[in-house]
């Protein structure tokens, strides 16, 4: 089983409200909110900011790039098909606009990852509706 097939069993539901951010990862762009009322960003997307509670939220394009605020890894996880996938790493990426969105961080180890790592937006396609950003490392770290 490889980790396109893993993920299928967990993928998010798409919905009115967050089908921009799946259409526009879909073509391997990552979209925040910005409120246009006190313009401020935002992240996971909504219909109100969460700063001062206007619908005056739009689309715009991140730049894919941030650094680990935080991150876990784990290594026991005995449900499937996560057991398959130990040691894996959950990390907390501000990234540059100011925003932090959780994801996997891919194509790194347990004793490389830290705070503060420089990591980049990735896509992984998963079905024709579903591609998934996640990060990796950039260099320099
Ligand atoms: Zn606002």
């Amino acid at each position: 089983m490889n980790r396109a097939d893993v993920l299928t069993a967990h993928l998010p539901v798409i919905d009115a409200e967050s089908e921009p951010f799946w259409a526009a990862a879909r073509e391997r762009k990552f979209l925040i909110r910005h409120c246009e009322a006190c313009g401020r960003d935002h992240f996971y997307p909504r219909r109100y900011c969460p700063h001062c509670w206007s619908e005056r939220c739009v689309w715009r394009p991140a730049c894919g790039r941030g650094r680990i605020y935080s991150y876990t890894v784990i290594r026991h996880n005995e449900a499937p098909p996560f057991r398959d996938m130990v040691p894996y790493i959950v990390a907390l990426v501000e990234l540059d606009e100011g925003v932090r969105v959780i994801a996997n961080l891919e194509e790194c180890t347990p004793d490389v990852v830290h705070v503060g790592m420089a990591v980049e937006v990735i896509y992984q396609r998963i079905t024709d509706e579903i591609t998934l950003p996640q990060f990796r490392p950039r260099s320099p770290f």
